[in-house]
């Protein structure tokens, strides 16, 4: 365990403009999460969850106040430098799987790697060991449409770890399963974080979720209003 946080963010503000008008989405937030944690986000829909982790995750960089990533000035880093942080940094879980149909599950897993200048043949030999993590061994040469919703979170899950990535955000991971898969997808994330060491910070409007991480923030119109941690880990 470091010292030095992954993520801190420090007084972070956003706006959008709506014509005249400027609408406060997120108001001074300071979050410190530190390597190995494992971080639900909190919050009713339209508090600002997706606009916190869409920063956090290197996707938006229009905002006031710092971020600190592993102790670098993201505001600071070029587009190239931005854009590989994306890639190699952080895994990526949708609501909605966001799975590319028309390819196989193995295809799916290694669109990181291709993105990142892996070769296709390289890239390819990591998809069985990471099919088997997720537990859908031998199931590569599927198409999506074949899965259940919580198999095809499942190789969601796989393609945002492919890349073996410092943390992994996940919006609303549960939002489209049963509360059974819920706590089976849920499962998954506890294995990850703690196999792996790899963060995970989970955003959820689902208290029966977000009661499964070991720290809650919540958010509240664009502000923390409680900071929980729920078991020292
Ligand atoms: P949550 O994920 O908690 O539901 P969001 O972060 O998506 O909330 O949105 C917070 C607020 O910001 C909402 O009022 C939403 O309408 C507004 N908002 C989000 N994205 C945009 C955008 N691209 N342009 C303008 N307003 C936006
Ligand atoms: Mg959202």
């Amino acid at each position: 365990m470091s010292a030095q946080p992954l993520i801190q963010l420090d007084q972070v503000s956003k706006f959008y403009r709506h014509g005249e008008n400027l609408q406060s989405v997120l108001r001074h937030i300071s979050l410190n999460v530190n390597f190995g944690e494992f971080l639900a986000i909190m919050g009713p829909s339209g508090s600002g969850k997706s606009t916190l982790i869409n920063i956090i995750g290197f996707l938006d960089t229009a905002y006031q106040g710092s971020y600190q990533f592993n102790g670098l000035d993201v505001q600071s880093l070029d587009e190239v430098t931005k854009a590989h942080y994306r890639n190699q940094q952080v895994g990526f879980v949708f609501q909605n799987f966001k799975l590319i149909n028309e390819l196989n599950l193995k295809e799916n897993i290694i669109l990181p790697l291709i993105y990142g200048g892996v070769s296709r043949k390289k890239a390819l030999q990591q998809v069985e060991p990471m099919l088997t993590r997720v537990g859908l061994s031998g199931f590569g040469d599927r198409l999506p449409s074949e899965l259940s919703g919580g198999q095809q979170q499942r190789v969601a899950i796989a393609r945002a770890l492919i890349n073996q990535p410092a943390f992994l955000i996940a919006d609303e991971p549960t939002g489209a399963l049963d509360s059974a898969t819920s706590k089976e997808i849920m499962q998954l994330f506890h294995d990850i974080n703690l196999h792996d060491q790899t963060t995970v910070i989970i955003v959820t409007h689902d208290p029966n979720v977000a009661a499964q991480a070991k720290r809650v923030v919540h958010i509240l119109d664009g502000e923390i209003v409680e900071d929980n941690r729920v078991h020292e880990i």
